[in-house]
């Protein structure tokens, strides 16, 4: 069997997933699929599939499975997901998680599900002060995480804006699809014995100290 490697990250939104994502995928060698990221990639290019998306993503709303799952898909079939991926946003219920399995099944299957684990009050924190670089997706907090020059990402120098679905409106809304949609995930693969919990409450370093460890350990177990 050719194995792959497949970290799913869950977490309500704002729990750091694509923070914690775009830091592992440099030290793991494995690229960041963020169904996220792609959606807003597409909007900013006008296509179709970001025209649609959007229309969901105002509301807070999940986009149709057969549209994301095909999404995952084309993405998971491209070179640099070769050796496996880091999935962050995806799967969001049961039948992306189905339509997930199936996908990574010829290649050993998800290796590990961390969860991390933050309360409401402080996803509402986190996700109403976080500013995004229009040149490359950087993420930062107003409060927590700055960047060096305020409105500035420190990376490339673009500009930081709010995402629009980050005002505290649409902020309730997709909590509330979380845990309607994406918390059964948590049973899920609690019950495939891959679910790990990790204190998402800790400081962005810790939170990545304590993945990586997690992350190494499940790969030395196979
Ligand atoms: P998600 O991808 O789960 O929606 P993000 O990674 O975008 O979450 O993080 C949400 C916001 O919280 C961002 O503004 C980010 O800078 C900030 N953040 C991420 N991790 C932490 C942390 N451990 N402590 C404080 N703030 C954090
Ligand atoms: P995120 O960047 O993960 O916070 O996602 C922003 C928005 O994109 C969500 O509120 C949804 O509208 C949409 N989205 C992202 N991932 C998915 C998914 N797996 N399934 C359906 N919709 C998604
Ligand atoms: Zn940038």
């Amino acid at each position: 069997m050719n194995k792959r490697t497949f970290f799913v990250l869950l977490g309500v939104p704002g729990a750091g997933k694509g923070t914690q994502a775009k830091l592992l995928q440099e030290r793991l060698g494995l690229p960041q699929i963020s169904t996220g990221d792609i959606f807003r990639y597409n909007l900013k290019n006008l296509t179709e599939l970001g025209l649609l998306a959007k229309s969901f993503m105002d509301k807070g709303e999940l986009v149709p499975d057969e549209v994301t799952i095909r999404m995952v898909e084309d993405r998971l079939g491209q070179d640099d997901a070769a050796g496996g991926a880091i999935l962050d946003g995806f799967p969001r219920n049961l039948i992306q998680a189905d339509a997930l399995d199936e996908m990574t099944a010829d290649y050993g299957g998800i290796s590990l599900v961390p969860l991390i684990q933050i309360s409401d009050d402080e996803a509402m924190r986190r996700i109403t002060g976080r500013r995004v670089c229009r040149t490359c997706g950087a993420v930062y907090h107003i409060e927590f995480n700055p960047s060096a020059k305020e409105g500035r990402c420190d990376l490339d120098g673009g500009e930081l804006y709010q995402r629009d679905d980050d005002k505290p409106e649409t902020v309730s809304n997709r909590l509330y699809v979380y845990y309607k949609h994406t918390s059964p995930l948590i049973g899920y693969y609690f019950a495939h014995r891959l679910l790990a919990e990790i204190d998402g409450t800790q400081g962005i370093e810790r939170v990545q100290a304590e993945l990586m460890s997690l992350l190494v350990e499940s790969e030395n177990a196979e």
